[in-house]
């Protein structure tokens, strides 16, 4: 029997190795997509219900301009399948008087050209009546941005990918043994599947994989995400009514209420160390007072809001939260692709297409992506 050899494995259905895979297999190429537990499963960073899609980004051209870039693709993703992935709920930005990263965020968007509004105090109070503008002396406005429904969006470009010819797997790939070249990755059934380039997009479980290269480079943290329930028929916290925002000094964000699952928020400040396969995914119960807090201060009419649902995901952190997207240093034929760090899900799109460039030799390898530059202590100054 002759033995089949892909021209690529892609390790990991999450939003980076499923838009990896899809993007190869756009090229041309012979293309095998393997997860142990399934595209966006719910322990994967990519499983969760919703994720934000914005441009803005500090002083950060980078990510802005590849937030466009997926934000278009996402769309497209969305017509092709006939789903709704993306709400255009807009992005509103809340902030204090120093707050030094949301101006730079409108300084940016306004050298590249995205969309936006500064508004005052009183134009957000009669845009948005059910956010307390207590501490807010100013608000940015995003019109374009929104959410993108995460698990869905994920699940639906694999089936569509499989559809147009990809190969996908359920299997566990073991750690593989350092060489100059890998001939075949080996699964936990002790399957050997043969490829010409392995790209390893495992999220917060690259640390497992690679534990010399990775495990003090790569930070995963436990991170906790509620829902409260709106009031009944009140469609204040839906969206149009109510858009996705982040308030930057105190690093809480939300999500409307969108497909009836309650209304989000989550604080972005990094969480203890956490272990993507062995942690318990219990919320904690000052997690959730510092959410009901935030949520009866911000947002009055929910000061009474039951709890509806709760997550614990993990942000897989690099030491300043730029990704890594590189070749191992010594297996020439691996490319590593992680350390999304809170803030990677938007940008699927524009990882699969990087690397689809970086490996056909036609494009520039990005040095903040590089895994040289990646620390073992942590500064994060990516948000
Ligand atoms: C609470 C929370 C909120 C967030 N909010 C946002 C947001 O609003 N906007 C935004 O842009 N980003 C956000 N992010 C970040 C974003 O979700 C992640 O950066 C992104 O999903 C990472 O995707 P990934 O593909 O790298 O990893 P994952 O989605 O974790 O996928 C990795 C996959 O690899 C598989 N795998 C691991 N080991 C193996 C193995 N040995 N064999 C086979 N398969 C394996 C896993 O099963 C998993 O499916 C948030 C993250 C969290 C946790």
């Amino acid at each position: 029997m002759t033995r089949k050899t892909f021209d690529f494995v892609v390790i990991g259905a999450g939003v980076f190795g499923a838009w990896t895979a899809r993007e190869l297999l756009r090229c041309g190429h012979s293309v095998l997509l393997l997860d142990a537990y399934g595209p966006a499963h719910s322990r994967a960073s990519s499983g969760g219900e919703s994720r934000i899609i914005r441009l803005g980004y500090g002083r950060d051209e980078l990510y802005t301009r590849w937030s466009m870039r997926s934000l278009d693709m996402w769309k497209a993703l969305a017509d092709c399948v006939g789903q709704t992935l993306f709400h255009p709920t807009g992005m509103l930005w809340l902030s204090g008087k120093e707050d030094s990263y949301v101006r730079q965020t409108q300084q940016t968007l306004e050298t590249v050209g995205v969309a936006h509004q500064q508004l005052s105090v009183s134009e957000l109070e009669d845009k948005y009546p059910q956010i307390s503008s207590t501490d807010i002396k100013w608000a940015l406005w995003e019109p374009d941005s929104g959410v993108l429904m995460a698990r869905q969006s994920v699940q639906a470009l694999v089936a569509d990918s499989i559809r147009q010819g990809l190969d996908y797997r359920l299997a566990s790939v073991v750690p593989p043994a350092t060489s100059a070249r890998l001939d075949h990755v080996t699964t936990r059934a002790g399957e050997k599947i043969f490829a010409g380039t392995f790209i390893f997009a495992c999220g917060a479980w690259l640390p497992k994989l690679f534990p010399e290269l990775l495990a003090q480079r790569i930070f995963p943290t436990r991170q906790e995400v509620f829902f409260f329930a709106p009031p009944p028929g009140d469609d204040a916290f839906t969206s149009p009514s109510m858009p996705a925002w982040f308030h930057h000094p105190a690093l809480v964000y939300g999500v409307p209420d969108l497909e009836s699952r309650g209304f989000k928020i989550s604080v972005d400040k990094h969480g203890p160390r956490f272990d993507p396969e062995t942690g318990e995914r219990f919320p904690s119960a000052d997690g959730l007072a510092i959410a009901r807090k935030y949520v009866t201060q911000r947002f009055p009419k929910l000061r009474d809001a039951p709890l509806s649902e709760s997550r614990v995901c993990q942000y897989e952190n690099t030491s300043n939260g730029d990704f890594v997207i590189d070749r191992h240093p010594e297996m020439v034929n691996v490319v590593i692709a992680g350390g999304g760090s809170g803030h990677g899900f938007k940008h699927g799109p524009a990882v699969g297409e990087y690397i689809t460039h970086l490996l056909a030799g036609s494009g520039a390898a990005e040095p903040r992506f590089a895994l040289a530059g990646k620390l073992t202590t942590r500064m994060r100054n990516v948000f």
